[in-house]
């Protein structure tokens, strides 16, 4: 039974079946995030220690693939059930209809990967770098 742990938060409408959707958010404290959305759900995966190899190649201008493999690499170091759960560009869902919400850095890879935002929707399960929990919002 995963821990929960519950945060303040607000609600939004869904834009597409216009479900109520309560959610909250982490921004970063001590820089960035490195935080991947599930493709099923809204699972969250949050490993700031990876972010320093990912800070390197952007700093250097990278090619986008070359930053893409390296995700690849970080993320094969979890269990394979977790690592073929999240993706780059996967981002929240509406958990009543299923659509995706709009992403503000759709296409551009640096900011997508420092984006400070991690935004938890009510119900979610937050695997952080040193703990698992299931997120309740409070409005
Ligand atoms: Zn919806």
């Amino acid at each position: 039974m995963t821990q929960k742990r519950s945060f303040e938060g607000r609600t939004t409408r869904c834009p597409s079946c216009s479900e109520e959707v309560r959610y909250s958010w982490l921004t970063g404290m001590s820089g960035p995030n490195l935080h991947f959305y599930a493709n099923e759900n809204n699972d969250v995966l949050l490993r700031s220690a990876w972010f320093p190899r990912i800070k390197v190649l952007l700093d250097d201008g990278a090619p986008d693939q070359t930053v893409l493999s390296e995700i690849d690499m970080l993320l094969a170091t979890l269990p394979p059930s977790s690592a073929a759960k999240y993706s780059v560009w996967s981002n929240v869902k509406c958990p009543k209809c299923r659509n995706e919400f709009p992403y503000r850095f759709k296409g551009n890879l640096t900011l997508r990967l420092e984006d400070p935002a991690v935004i938890l929707i009510e119900g979610c399960v937050l695997d952080s770098d040193g703990s698992v929990f299931v997120v309740e919002v409070d409005v």
